[in-house]
């Protein structure tokens, strides 16, 4: 078994199966709780700007996964 390590809690994700217990995001893996974290965060910030748009999300969200994954 392999041993999947979160990229921003740094919690290790046990019986790690992607898509059910953690996520693999552009290279990053992430825990569920961090995953919601990362979506809520990246909505958020998206709103701030100029309302929802689409690739105005792919950006926040972007700089949002690299930043919670330093
Ligand atoms: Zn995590």
């Amino acid at each position: 078994m392999i041993q999947v390590i979160c990229d921003s809690c740094g919690k290790e994700i046990r019986r790690a199966t992607r898509g059910a217990n953690y996520v693999t995001l552009l290279g990053y893996d992430l825990c569920m709780p961090c995953r919601d974290g990362l979506m809520h965060q990246a909505g958020k910030e998206t709103q701030r700007k100029e309302g929802y748009q689409l690739k105005t999300y792919e950006t926040v969200y972007r700089e949002t996964l690299r930043r919670m994954c330093k």
